[in-house]
């Protein structure tokens, strides 16, 4: 099961037609809410009910929804949501679905789940926070912070991690990037790696959006300064490999 239907948890049909998206999708914007019921499928029952009935909306909002145990709800799924204003048209609100300010490690899964789902129909896109498009502090803190780290994979088990095949992984990259070097321009989960290990490196602060803009150009070239590499602000398997030589 990749999400759950709407008729499978009983979202409220209006009899009004969704619109398609006339564009595709370019980015994905996490949004934080919460509610009374402790059983996710019920709390968004909440919402769908203020949405469509109260709100007279077409619909609940969001295109998904994560509850805490990590399942992906359907929302208005591949049609265009109501929820960040002035980018619904080309973005996919994803909405944590949490009691309080808390994330659960199945909840973080339920994101990882859901901007796959979107990747796998739209190719890369990049992901935000409702915040970063309004005054507002949805999502909560520790969501927020953890999507501008690039939604990291909890590593609570070191020796359960398979650190060759992470070894393997990075070199593979290397390889790549001697044919495509990352460089200003550039976008997708190799700028997300490149942001963090940046971040890890030499202590900036970039968001890991996985966009190789300006900053990340700066750490780049700063990055470059402090190690034998010619100093380009390109990224190809010389710089790639001293990131991650310690
Ligand atoms: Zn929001």
């Amino acid at each position: 099961m990749e999400y759950v239907r709407r008729k499978d948890w009983g979202a409220i049909e209006s009899g009004r037609k969704l619109s398609p998206f006339r564009v595709k999708p370019v980015g994905v914007v996490v949004h934080h809410t919460t509610g009374s019921a402790t059983d996710p499928a019920e709390r968004i029952k909440a919402h769908d009910k203020y949405h469509t009935h109260t709100l007279g909306w077409k619909s609940i909002g969001y295109n998904f929804l994560v509850g805490e145990n990590g399942l992906v709800f359907e929302g208005r799924g591949w049609h265009q949501g109501a929820a960040t204003k002035g980018w619904n048209w080309r973005t996919i609100s994803v909405a944590y679905i949490g009691s309080g300010d808390e994330i659960t490690e199945q909840g973080k899964e339920g994101f990882q789940k859901a901007v796959d789902l979107v990747t796998k129909r739209y190719g890369d896109v990049w992901v935000k926070c409702h915040r970063d498009f309004a005054r507002t502090y949805c999502p909560a803190e520790k969501l927020s912070s953890w999507v501008k780290e690039g939604m990291p994979k909890p590593l609570d088990n070191p020796s359960s991690v398979n650190w060759v095949q992470i070894g393997n992984y990075i070199k593979d990259i290397g390889r790549q990037l001697a044919h495509k070097p990352l460089r200003k321009g550039s976008r997708g989960k190799y700028v997300v790696l490149l942001q963090q290990q940046l971040n890890a490196r030499i202590a900036t602060h970039l968001v890991c959006d996985g966009i190789f803009g300006r900053k990340t150009l700066k750490a780049v070239k700063k990055f470059q300064r402090n190690h034998p590499i010619m100093v380009d602000g390109i990224v190809g398997p010389i710089t790639w490999r001293f990131l991650w030589t310690v």
